[in-house]
């Protein structure tokens, strides 16, 4: 048992040095790892060629006990992670059957013919185990040396992520098993920048005890405090962190808007579980991405009846019931239209809340009254209709963000009595 296991990433790709794929598969390493008390110490991205991936391997091999690499493994030729870590750690190819059928089963389900080169997927080094794929042809691989391991999986996330689940993590924590215990615990705030909240919690986080960090994570319209400990017991450590965090979350007060890290959306769909409500909403700026958001969510249909793109002034009036001489004296983007807004579709959509967003997001439009980056945001339930106006000073697309993101924050606010109607 080794208590305190240092990992590594190699992620492998020309494309990753480019900048054509983003590597998304190194941060979800490194959150898997983390939780089992695993510090991930160092990672790297090389392209697809032999020395690169060879130095890499030595180096980290030198300096971890679990190398995990990803990509190169498809069935073309320039994926050669294979043949590389046959040279790398020996032995000789063979055919692994449970593979070779389950390629040739993927093949006739799609009744496409099967190639010589997805034959080859279900060849592995004989100095490996296999970390079998159910998500796709190309098998993950694990190979140890000096008690060290060396596990290298595809670079398609959804496989990668099918194969470290099922077959890499339950080999990493049988072989490494923490007794180190990591807890975390995010406090989301919001309303002010990270200096000020920095500010006000100077002294708090002064007296924090070397186990325990406090990072400070700034996002749209948000800021995340995020407290580490780390230690050998369990229970004490959890106790600590939640002393800390209730002095935190006592001394911003308002500004504190949720103790658990989740988008924003997320929390409003866990509200509307507890309280068994339901909301609509009417976007003209966000163009749809709250609708977007929410929809990501499994089973939000129980809570989120629908909603509008009503983006034209006219779209206002037939969709979601604005009063066409509320536009013609206020303008578009006005706290009236807003309120309007969501009155409307609430009413239209029988909903129980209703959020709606109107704003100019530039670079064209604007009046001198409500110039571009202007937001009216409005929520209208059981407690009345209640609006806030922002100002945004990015560009289209990081405006648009903050809209959906500080709509997302009334909402929330709304619901859990923390913003009340005049
Ligand atoms: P490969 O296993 O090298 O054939 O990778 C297949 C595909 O996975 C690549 O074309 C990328 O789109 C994707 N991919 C590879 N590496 C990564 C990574 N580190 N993060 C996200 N996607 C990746
Ligand atoms: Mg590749």
């Amino acid at each position: 048992m080794n208590s305190n296991a240092k990992a590594s990433v190699i992620t492998i790709g020309d494309e990753l040095l480019i900048g054509q794929t983003i590597d998304t598969n190194s941060a979800w390493i490194a959150q898997r790892l983390n939780a089992l008390g695993i510090d991930l110490v160092h990672r790297i991205a090389v392209g697809d060629n032999v020395p690169d991936i060879t130095h890499a391997l030595d180096a980290e091999l030198e300096r971890s006990h679990i190398v995990i690499v990803t990509g190169g493994l498809g069935p073309t030729a320039d994926d050669i992670t294979k043949p590389l870590l046959l040279q790398y750690f020996g032995g000789t190819m063979r055919i692994d059957e449970r593979v070779l059928e389950h390629v040739r089963n993927i093949f006739s389900r799609r009744n496409r013919p099967m190639l010589e080169r997805n034959l080859k997927q279900a060849e592995v080094p004989d100095s490996c185990e296999v970390l079998f794929n159910e998500r796709g042809t190309a098998p993950g691989m694990l190979f140890r040396r000096n008690g060290r391991m060396v596990i290298s999986l595809p670079g398609v996330p959804y496989e990668m992520m099918g194969i470290m689940e099922q077959e890499a993590l339950p080999r990493i924590t049988a072989t490494y098993g923490n007794e180190v215990a990591i807890v975390h615990h995010t406090i989301v705030t919001a309303g002010e920048g990270e200096s000020f909240v920095a500010e006000a919690i100077a002294d708090i986080e002064n007296a924090l005890p070397a186990h325990i960090k406090l990072a400070y994570l700034p996002g749209a319209g948000m800021v995340k405090l995020r407290l580490t400990g780390k230690g050998h017991q369990q229970q004490l450590l959890q106790d600590q962190i939640a002393t800390f965090a209730a002095a935190l979350t006592q001394r911003l007060g308002h500004l504190v808007v949720s103790q658990t890290d989740e988008p924003m959306e997320y929390a409003i769909a866990r509200w509307c579980a507890t309280h068994n409500a339901t909301f609509a909403l009417a976007e003209s700026c966000t163009g749809g991405l709250l609708s977007h958001l929410f929809t990501q969510i499994p089973s939000i249909s129980h809570h989120f009846v629908g909603g509008v793109v009503c983006y034209t002034e006219d779209a206002k009036v037939r969709t979601a019931g604005v009063n066409p001489e509320t536009l013609a004296t206020y303008g578009a983007v006005s706290e009236e239209v807003a309120c309007q807004m969501a009155e409307g579709i609430r009413a239209i959509l029988g909903a129980q809340y209703a959020l709606a967003v109107t704003g100019f997001l530039g670079p064209a439009t604007g009046t001198e009254n409500q110039p571009i980056g202007t937001v009216w945001i409005a929520v209208d339930g059981p407690q009345g209709t209640i609006a806030r106006k922002h100002r945004f000073y990015y560009d289209r697309q990081r405006n648009k963000e903050m809209d959906a993101s500080m709509a997302l924050l009334l909402l929330w606010r709304y619901m859990n009595g923390t913003i009340v109607a005049a």
